[in-house]
């Protein structure tokens, strides 16, 4: 699933292609999975002529602003944005100049048609978590999200809690502040805390630079591959050495999902 790097990438190519383009008219080729809160005629009279006036993104949604217009669309586990049809296309967004495809093989991918002036009120926004990169991502925030008895890896998934990891990414993160998945959150130290605080952003970043993981689906809107998915140091590597230490990673299962991490280095 795309998390916060592959879909910051996702919006800086966008920039790149798209931003300040006129739609010139837009095909719902999928309706009863993808739109959320709207009908195809209102998302085409509501955007259809309009320039795309900004970028944005909160978490792991993508936010197209078509001046008093807002599109606000979640990629879910195998959606992608392509500048070419790739077989699953669900929407097309025809731009003056360039046309843009959404791809979803899996159908889980969901758009919202809000106005801009009321956009963060708009209900999955306004009840994301703190931000990475942004100013509100402090430590003395990020604090007062632990305090929780909830494992701390399923409490970094929660999306109310902090906006943009998955699973991939908090595995990395757990890692690299040597922190063991399944301690409950409000467990850990004030150093610990401040560990995985640093870890996070330090993660995406390496993430972002990479262009993204590509495990599964996904692409840029050019088509590329993100590399990061070489660089993992746990995720996915059950059995392998540990970067660090050497010892095998161990692979535990924590509400339904796989948490990858060394058994010797995150205690
Ligand atoms: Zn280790």
């Amino acid at each position: 699933m795309p998390e916060l790097p592959e879909v910051e990438t996702i919006r800086r190519a966008l920039v790149q292609e798209v931003l300040h383009r006129r739609l010139r008219a837009l095909e719902v080729r999928e309706r009863v999975h993808l739109l959320q809160n709207c009908t195809a005629p209102q998302l085409e009279k509501a955007l259809v002529g309009k320039r795309l006036t900004a970028l944005d993104r909160r978490g792991k949604f993508l936010v197209l602003e078509f001046g008093p217009w807002a599109m606000v669309l979640h990629l879910r586990m195998s959606g992608r944005l392509l500048l070419h049809p790739a077989g699953h296309t669900r929407l097309v967004l025809d731009f003056e100049g360039r046309t843009l495809y959404l791809d979803d093989a899996r159908r889980f991918a969901a758009l919202y048609l809000v106005p801009t002036a009321k956009l963060w009120e708009l209900d999955p926004l306004r009840r994301l978590g703190l931000e990475p990169f942004t100013p509100s991502y402090t430590l003395e925030a990020f604090r007062e999200r632990l305090r929780s008895r909830r494992e701390v890896k399923r409490l970094l998934l929660d999306q109310t809690k902090l906006a943009g990891l998955g699973n991939i990414y908090a595995c990395e993160a757990l890692f690299e502040a040597c922190i063991h998945p399944e301690r409950p959150a409000s467990s850990l130290t004030q150093q610990e805390a401040k560990r995985l605080f640093e870890a996070i952003p330090r993660v995406l970043e390496r993430a972002l630079a990479a262009g993204g993981t590509s495990f599964d689906k996904y692409r840029t809107p050019r088509g590329e591959p993100g590399r990061f998915q070489e660089e993992f140091s746990v995720y996915g590597r059950e059995g392998e050495p540990c970067p660090r230490c050497g010892a095998p990673i161990a692979r535990i299962v924590q509400g339904g999902r796989s948490s990858f991490y060394c058994p010797e280095c995150q205690r």
